[in-house]
């Protein structure tokens, strides 16, 4: 069975941004419930999850659409708890040399991650990705994830109306702005060491 993600700090660690209710009912409700469906559509877990995607052509026909689905809304809520803190941490190592030499400094980054976000319609999420050693932030619908594009997943916001809409009801731009308070890109930095 695969195993809900344990959050990696408690509730309230993103106030005044995003409020404790919002990291509970998020984590409790919402991330949990695309884990358990995930597990009712699955019997024996052959893949680690992250590796769902690739292999999506392996499962029953009937069902990869679900599957496909609920896995993508596990890592991505994966990823955006983790990119994520209580004091918000930048880019370093070859990620930030990486992001100054694409998008010039790390402030000129975050305006066109903004940028992008604020042009997502629909559920989804903004992204960074790394295609090979390259940069790019892109928007994808729904629970789609970049794995299935042959993209490393680096750093994400969950655009869906559950993330924001009890702390900004409609002001969703708010809130991409406000996230950035809380923006840790410690594990992208991570990920792309190993992969650059
Ligand atoms: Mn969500």
């Amino acid at each position: 069975m695969y195993k809900l993600m344990k959050l990696p700090y408690p509730y309230d660690a993103l106030e005044p941004d995003i409020s404790a209710r919002t990291v509970n009912i998020h984590y409790n409700k919402h991330h949990k419930k695309y884990n358990d469906n995930l597990n009712k559509l699955i019997e024996v877990d052959i893949y680690p999850i992250e590796q769902i995607p690739q292999n999506i052509d392996k499962f029953s026909m009937d069902k990869r659409g679900d599957i496909l689905y609920n896995a993508g809304g596990v890592l991505n809520h994966d990823l955006y708890w983790k990119s994520m803190s209580k004091i918000g941490t930048a880019p370093s190592g070859k990620l930030l040399k990486k992001i100054n030499n694409t998008y010039g400094s790390y402030d000129n980054f975050k305006r066109i991650f903004i940028k992008k976000a604020k042009m997502l319609t629909g559920s989804g999420y903004t992204f960074l990705v790394a295609n090979n050693s390259n940069l790019t932030i892109m928007n994808l619908p729904n629970q789609e994830t970049p794995l299935s594009y042959g993209l490393i997943p680096l750093f994400t916001i969950d655009l869906w109306e559950h993330a924001y809409y009890l702390d900004y009801q409609n002001d969703r731009d708010k809130y991409i702005e406000n996230f950035w308070n809380k923006a840790d890109l410690t594990y992208a930095s991570q990920i792309y060491e190993n992969i650059s």
